[in-house]
């Protein structure tokens, strides 16, 4: 069955769905986006996802493409047609096709809005956070409004890259002042010496990660003690347990940093028992 995607009031076969190549997400990355998990025909944090959605539009003065029920409707529809339970729903919305010019174009431009779906294994997931995976340290070369979820992710792109030849599974980013700031597309975090769950605040410029926020009601809720602060990456290095948070990673223990095992190098059980609860609350 071939792939049916949503592109600008259109359902439209996948290897038949273009954007204008005046697109200003196309020319200039000025875009925004969402990233979905379903999960047995269930949207993980539909609404937390589209209240951030609408956020960065907001931030970035785009206008919504559709109103926020239509967008629903549109998800729904788009992942029947696709036949999928479970999956990952891809939303982009840019600020329209206009001449190329830099500063925004004057008047009312319309925003285009991009959707597909693919089917995804979280069966995979799942098993993959009973081993743990491997992370690679890279320098966050970003601007400072990593609060928006932009489709601007070249430096994402190059630390993720380099974290893949360096034989892991994704890039934790460190800030000049050499703390972790987050994943190349993940929440990061850390249980210190303390026991104490840490992870960065989001005033210090990253993602408000919409599984990072899920977790902490998780966290909350178990009795974990946990702590929003700055962490280094040699605190990290010298942590009981690091796993990482995103809508496609779940939660996912990291059990080897830059080569070196972070404690015995297994998933440790503040970790595991977040994996647990992550599944339970996603209803698997
Ligand atoms: N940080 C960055 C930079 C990301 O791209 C993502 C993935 N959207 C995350 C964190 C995790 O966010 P979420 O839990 O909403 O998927």
């Amino acid at each position: 069955m071939s792939r049916t995607a949503y592109v600008n009031g259109a359902y439209v076969p996948n290897d038949m769905a273009f954007v204008h190549i005046d697109d200003r997400g196309y020319q200039f990355a000025d875009g925004v986006y969402e990233v979905v998990s379903v999960i047995d025909g269930k949207m993980i944090d539909e609404e937390p996802h589209l209240d951030r959605l609408w956020r960065s539009m907001g931030e970035l003065r785009m206008t919504e493409p559709v109103t926020r029920s239509a967008l629903k409707l549109i998800s729904k529809q788009l992942l029947q047609k696709n036949r999928l339970k479970n999956a990952l729903l891809y939303i982009q919305v840019s600020r329209g096709v206009a001449k190329r010019d830099h500063a925004f174009p004057q008047g009312d431009l319309r925003s285009s809005l991009v959707m597909t779906c693919r089917r995804f294994d979280f069966g995979a997931v799942r098993e993959r956070a009973k081993t743990g995976i491997k992370v690679s340290s890279q320098p966050d070369i970003r601007w400072g409004r990593c609060d928006i979820k932009a489709t601007a992710l070249l430096p994402n792109v190059l630390a993720k890259q380099a974290a893949k030849e360096a034989g892991a599974f994704e890039a934790i980013l460190v800030d000049a002042d050499g703390n972790v700031t987050e994943g190349s597309s993940t929440s990061v975090w850390m249980v210190d010496k303390n026991g104490t769950l840490v992870t960065r605040p989001l005033k210090d410029n990253i993602l408000p990660g919409i599984t990072r926020a899920t977790l902490i009601e998780l966290a909350e809720k178990h009795q974990i003690r946990i702590e929003e602060r700055a962490f280094s990456i040699e605190e990290a290095k010298a942590a009981k347990e690091m796993f990482l948070t995103s809508a496609t990673s779940c939660a996912m223990p990291i059990v080897e940093l830059d080569g070196s095992a972070i404690s015995d190098g297994k998933p440790g059980s503040v970790a595991t028992k977040l994996v647990e609860l992550y599944w339970d609350f996603a209803g698997k």
